[in-house]
């Protein structure tokens, strides 16, 4: 680490923020999560979030889904707690958030008008309760700009490039966009995780975090929906958003490295790199 503003996140410094939950642990120790996922032809996000999510620690995991991802959701994860809004397809509503210690929202949701209202509605509600927001989350914040002024803290939001171009502007080269992201993260006071190879994880003051493992084999579908669900179990176990984003976006490239050794990278899918999270905590 350096006082340049940049740093680069290695295996030791990783290392540094891991955890060890104690032999007396508990489940209600390792926290409740609540993902918002899925919609009609999407409910996969909501599947891989939610393993991911487990995977990753959390003690509990509540994901809500629209009536359609009833079945789905409770035969593809068994370990999950369904909640069912009162919409056949779309997110329109979700619980009360005072059982939960951490909100995931975005992957497969969509952007219809009433999952908009959902989205407002849940910004109020969040008081700063840690959330992750990725994916149509995150389109639905660049499709209504006064969503920002109701930003709570403890928010990381994590856009690819284009998803960070639709919330700030297009930009010409990498280098603009990270000039672009580091200003984004003062002025809204959100944790950005801007993904790609060498993921840059930024912080609210600006200060960047470069990760160091992955490849590119995670350029596949599903492989931001699994992140989600990592971050949000961090978050619900209590990692501060900060250490949440550096430790998760390292944890899911080093599942995917530990995939290399038998596998190319064409053949990675996002079910390959939920099963190396477990052996990537290791
Ligand atoms: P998404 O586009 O939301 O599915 O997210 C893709 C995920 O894969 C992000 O975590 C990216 O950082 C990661 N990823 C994509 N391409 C690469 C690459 N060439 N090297 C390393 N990680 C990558
Ligand atoms: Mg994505």
């Amino acid at each position: 680490e350096t006082s340049s503003g940049y740093c680069y996140s290695d295996r030791l410094l990783i290392s540094q923020l891991l955890r060890q939950p104690g032999r007396f642990t508990h489940k209600g120790d390792m926290g409740h999560a609540l993902l918002l996922a899925g919609s009609y032809g999407k409910m996969g996000a909501a599947v891989l979030a939610s393993k991911a999510c487990l995977k990753a620690g959390a003690g509990l995991l509540t994901t809500h889904v629209p009536r359609l991802g009833y079945n789905i959701i409770q035969t593809a994860v068994p370990e999950a707690m369904a909640c069912i809004d009162r919409s056949d397809i779309l997110l329109s509503e979700f619980p009360d958030l005072d059982v939960f210690d951490a909100v995931g929202v975005g992957p497969g949701i969509g952007a219809k008008p009433n999952t908009m209202t959902a989205m407002k509605e849940l910004l109020l509600a969040l008081n700063g309760k840690p959330a992750v927001m990725d994916a149509d989350a995150l389109n639905i914040l660049s499709l209504d700009e006064a969503l920002w002024d109701l930003m709570p803290g403890n928010v990381i939001i994590t856009p690819h490039p284009g998803e960070f171009d639709r919330l700030a502007g297009t930009s010409n080269s990498a280098f603009e966009r990270l000039q672009k992201a580091k200003q984004f993260a003062k002025d809204m006071q959100v944790v950005i995780v801007l993904k790609g190879a060498y993921t840059a994880v930024i912080n609210t003051d600006g200060h960047c975090y470069f990760n160091s493992s992955g490849n590119y084999g995670m350029a596949t579908a599903g492989s931001g929906d699994a992140l989600t669900g990592i971050l949000l179990a961090l978050l619900a176990q209590g990692y501060s958003v900060l250490e949440a984003a550096r430790l998760g976006v390292y944890l899911h490239g080093l599942a995917a490295d530990l995939l290399l050794t038998h596998m190319a990278e064409e053949a990675i899918v996002a079910s390959d790199i939920i099963s190396k999270i477990g052996a990537a905590f290791q």
